[in-house]
């Protein structure tokens, strides 16, 4: 019962500082978010003790009455908030879900076809050293370079040269929605499954902000920390019993032992709240800094240093800062950012000519900062930081020190108009 301060300072005095990073900066890496109180409670609860393996009502181990209502919630919340028959909450991670769906639907030596990861897939759609890399045979699709938005008639071409068993639809970094219907359509031509991982806009569909692929695909996954703010963590969505049946065996024994039910817990309540009229008010928040964003960098004065929006603008929660034309490259805007307290990651953007460890590209979300609370008038105050701050940058990669200190000024100021978590102290007192 020793509090942690006590028992391990060295740990408590990290968290103490990450607390006073969180709260002092700004985040606007895309797939982040801060997790309700609530949520963290049901993380931080005794359930990380218990051993449950199988599934509510059949599980190997005793002693799980009261995780079976845990996680039979989870699940019924899930499928309720997107409309699927079946759901499995389990999975440890969102790369995990992806592996316990493909384990499910098809074999090693298949063919998939993912998103390009250098034009905004994500590792577990195809990427060589991954294991869906290395299990299944990998034919990428691309974006076109006109318009940066998904070639369907190249999907449809190498569908039908290639006729892969499983088709992915969903993306880390593209900032436009998909033609679920298009997709599977194409899959019905070859004879595959489609599964979307909507592990980025989850929150935006639960919102009915963007379109659900619930209908559409044999199997839908996702991450419940992005868009959906809830703990780190997988799910497994479908509307079809076999393929029911089949994740819940790949999941459990296939991927994972004990599953993490203070996780499952922290997801039942994050589930709760994301069917709840406030957090469609934030996702619209959401969705209009991005708008927001995507609109200031488009302007003259950013034009001239050379940067600009991948696909010219945006219908989800980020945009793509394109600095491919600039002398800026992604790995100094990122660092210029983060000089002055605004985190974002340096991301590769299609036909990027600089390496991705550098890079030309920046991912910009808006999802930590809408559920800190900033509406339009801070979305536009922090559009013009950024826009500021990346102009200043494009001359020698550095931010002079007069501008360096004015922008962290303002970034501040927004910081403390919207204090993150004040009952776990503030920066000043951690
Ligand atoms: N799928 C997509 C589209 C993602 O963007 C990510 C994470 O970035 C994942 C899956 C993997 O999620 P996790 O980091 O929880 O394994």
């Amino acid at each position: 019962i020793r509090p942690l301060a006590e028992a391990d300072p060295e740990v408590d005095q990290a968290i103490a500082q990450e607390l006073i990073r969180q709260q002092s900066t700004l985040e606007m890496i895309a797939s982040e978010n801060f997790a309700p109180t609530a949520v963290m409670q049901a993380q931080g609860s005794v359930l990380t003790n218990k051993y449950a393996e199988g599934y509510p009502g059949k599980r190997y181990y005793g002693g799980c009455e009261h995780v079976d209502v845990i996680e039979q919630l989870a699940i019924d919340r899930l499928k309720s908030l997107f409309g699927a028959e079946y759901a499995n909450v389990q999975p440890h991670s969102g790369a995990q879900a992806n592996a316990a769906a493909m384990h499910a639907l098809i074999t090693p030596g298949d063919t998939i076809m993912g998103l390009n990861l250098a034009h905004g897939g994500h590792l577990t759609h195809g990427m060589r050293i991954n294991f869906s890399g290395k299990l299944y045979n990998v034919v990428p699709y691309s974006v076109r370079e006109d318009t940066h938005t998904i070639d369907m008639a190249e999907v449809e071409r190498l569908a039908v040269e290639n006729k892969p068993q499983l088709i992915v639809a969903g993306w880390s970094a593209y900032s436009r929605q998909l033609d679920f219907a298009e997709f599977r359509r194409i899959a019905d031509l070859v004879g595959a499954y489609l599964m979307v991982d909507m592990a980025h806009f989850a929150g935006l569909v639960a919102a009915g902000l963007h379109p659900s692929p619930v209908p559409h695909a044999h199997i839908v996954t996702s991450t419940t920390h992005k868009t959906l703010g809830g703990p780190r963590g997988g799910v497994i969505l479908t509307n079809d019993a076999e393929i029911a049946k089949k994740v819940n065996s790949a999941v459990f024994p296939g991927q994972q032992g004990g599953p993490l039910e203070h996780v499952v817990a922290a997801k039942a309540v994050a589930f709760k709240f994301a069917s709840e009229p406030e957090f469609k008010e934030r996702q619209v928040r959401v969705l209009e800094g991005a708008k927001i964003l995507a609109q200031r960098f488009l302007q003259d004065d950013v034009a001239e240093a050379g940067i600009s929006v991948v696909s010219g603008g945006t219908d989800v929660h980020l945009v793509l800062v394109d600095l491919r034309n600039s002398e800026l490259n992604g790995q100094q805007g990122e660092d210029a950012l983060h000089h002055i307290g605004i985190t974002v990651n340096r991301n590769a953007v299609p036909f990027d000519p600089r390496p991705p460890m550098v890079s030309s590209g920046l991912r910009v979300g808006t999802p930590a900062l809408a559920a800190r609370g900033f509406g339009a008038a801070e979305f536009t105050e922090v559009a013009d930081i950024i826009a500021t701050a990346l102009i200043a940058a494009a001359g020698d990669g550095t931010l002079g020190e007069d501008t360096a200190v004015e922008l962290r000024a303002r970034v501040t100021a927004l910081a403390e108009q919207f204090p993150l978590y004040p009952h776990l102290g503030t920066a000043g007192s951690a």
